[in-house]
């Protein structure tokens, strides 16, 4: 499964990297970086981030 996360919506807020902190995390920038593919275990933490993101930036692709 994949994740995409529109940049120009994402404020770097890190709520995701909270939620999901397997896919998502700040780097030492305070800029977010992910892993666009990811295992189904990990969807219902990839929601949670969709879920808690302020702006909602991040979207699942492909195949649900
Ligand atoms: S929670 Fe949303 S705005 Fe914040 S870093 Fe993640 S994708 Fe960007």
């Amino acid at each position: 499964m994949k994740v995409w996360v529109d940049r120009n919506l994402c404020e770097n807020h890190g709520q995701c990297a909270i939620a999901a902190p397997n896919n998502f995390e700040m780097d030492s920038e305070g800029v977010l970086q992910y892993e666009e593919e990811f295992p189904e275990a990990e969807l219902e933490y990839i929601e949670d981030a969709m879920d808690v993101c302020p702006v909602q930036a991040i979207f699942l692709k492909g195949e649900q």
